[in-house]
């Protein structure tokens, strides 16, 4: 997932696992504006957000108080688009301000409806839920003959849980072109180092499982550093090991990371021959 999408998701899901955060969080058109400009519309078709009543206020910029406004319909012609404003605390000479109505418009995300989300992209009905659903369990995932609990924590961030391994909700996602999608790959990493457990609130130890939590995003990350190098490979099959790392550095998997670290977590691909499909 490129770093704009990934923070867009991230964003949203501190928001709704913020200590003291209601069930439904609302998102106001001022944070959607920085997203990328496909993620709205994939957010409202997955049922993550719904339209939700405008605002009713404004901040204030027209005036450096930056206050709180009231805003009010502006009377236009039966042809013009609806306009909204708002007047000045401080300066009555000044205003009213306007604004497109857009700019009020706002969605709402529950835990709920995000839940419920994670339940169809990886198959599985919720089992159970506590009143604000900030635990929510789903039915057992099998993996061949193996069943793992798994279960989504929405506490400071949002977290899911399989078997023994925890592991952030992010690190399992992937922004595809046809929408939000689980990263299988990612998955079966944390099922193949989740050891079964039977009563998995019983044996759960935070102390352990924040270790296995680093252990794991680490193992995900190198993966799709992975997936990077071999597609570069492919676009630039004469490039060594060593330069496909220096522009994987410069991609969005690589950010933060230098060439050599890339080139010692990832292995050079052997030489693949395209694949006609028909
Ligand atoms: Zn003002």
């Amino acid at each position: 997932m490129d770093q704009d999408h990934r923070r867009a998701l991230e964003t949203l899901f501190a928001r709704t696992s913020e200590p003291g955060a209601q069930a439904r969080t609302v998102i106001g058109a001022d944070e959607i504006a920085r997203w990328p400009s496909d993620a709205l519309q994939v957010l409202v078709e997955a049922g993550i957000l719904k339209a939700w009543r405008p605002a009713a206020t404004i901040i204030c910029h027209g005036c450096e108080e930056r206050c709180l406004r009231q805003v009010f319909i502006l009377p236009t012609e039966a042809a013009e688009p609806e306009r909204t404003g708002w007047t000045c605390d401080l300066f009555s000479d000044k205003g009213p301000f306007v604004c497109t109505t857009d700019a009020l418009q706002r969605w709402s995300m529950s835990r709920n409806a995000l839940a419920k989300f994670i339940g169809r992209l990886l198959g599985l009905e919720i089992k159970s839920s506590d009143r604000e659903a900030r635990r929510v369990r789903y039915d057992p995932i099998r993996i061949g003959c193996e069943l793992r609990s798994l279960s989504v924590e929405f506490a400071d961030s949002a977290v899911v849980l399989i078997g023994s391994s925890r592991i952030p909700l992010l690190d399992l996602l992937e922004w595809t072109e046809a929408g939000i999608a689980v990263d299988r790959e990612a998955l079966q990493v944390c099922i193949n180092s989740s050891g079964a457990n039977k009563s998995s609130n019983k044996s759960y130890q935070p102390s352990v499982a924040v270790r296995d939590d680093k252990k794991l995003s680490t193992e995900v990350r190198n993966r799709s550093l992975q997936r990077e190098v071999d597609r570069l490979a492919k676009e630039h099959p004469r490039l060594s090991k060593e330069q496909l790392a220096a522009k994987a550095a410069s991609s969005t998997v690589g950010k933060g990371m230098t060439a050599s670290r890339i080139a010692r977590v990832t292995r050079k691909p052997k030489k693949t021959r395209r694949k006609n499909f028909a």
